[in-house]
């Protein structure tokens, strides 16, 4: 399963600590992310991580070219809803494109932990 990952600023945190809780699902999983989100995540789990960009810097458009040509299966989003992002349309674009292409999409850790099911489950 080819899975990306990505959490703004605020939502950090929560992306750690969600995958270092549950690093045995991801660590046979071939793991993507944007820049600051992967590197905060091979840190703390010394898991391996595609990083691309980071997001205001087209990391976000990266991965969104992955979707599009069909080379992701899941994309975990951890969204700040509060703050403003400077590369709003690039958010609204990958959120468009999973649409598009019918890629599930986790925006929030309630459903992460149902996509974290699936994968336990092996439903994907
Ligand atoms: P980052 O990008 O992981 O490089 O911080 C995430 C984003 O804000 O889109």
């Amino acid at each position: 399963m080819r899975i990306a990952l990505i959490a703004h600023d605020k939502k950090k945190d929560d992306m750690v600590e969600f995958i270092v809780k549950n690093k045995k699902a991801f660590e046979n999983e071939e793991l993507f992310a944007t820049g600051t989100t992967g590197k905060l995540i091979q840190e703390a789990t010394g898991l391996k991580v595609h990083r691309f960009l980071s997001g205001p810097y087209g990391g976000d458009q990266q991965i969104g070219g992955l979707v599009a040509q069909g080379d992701i299966d899941m994309v975990i989003f951890l969204r700040d809803p509060l703050t403003a992002q400077p590369h709003e349309p690039d958010v609204t674009a990958l959120l468009r494109i999973c649409d598009v292409h019918s890629v599930p999409l986790a925006t929030n850790l309630g459903t992460a932990e149902l996509f974290l099911k699936s994968l336990r489950d092996k439903i994907f």
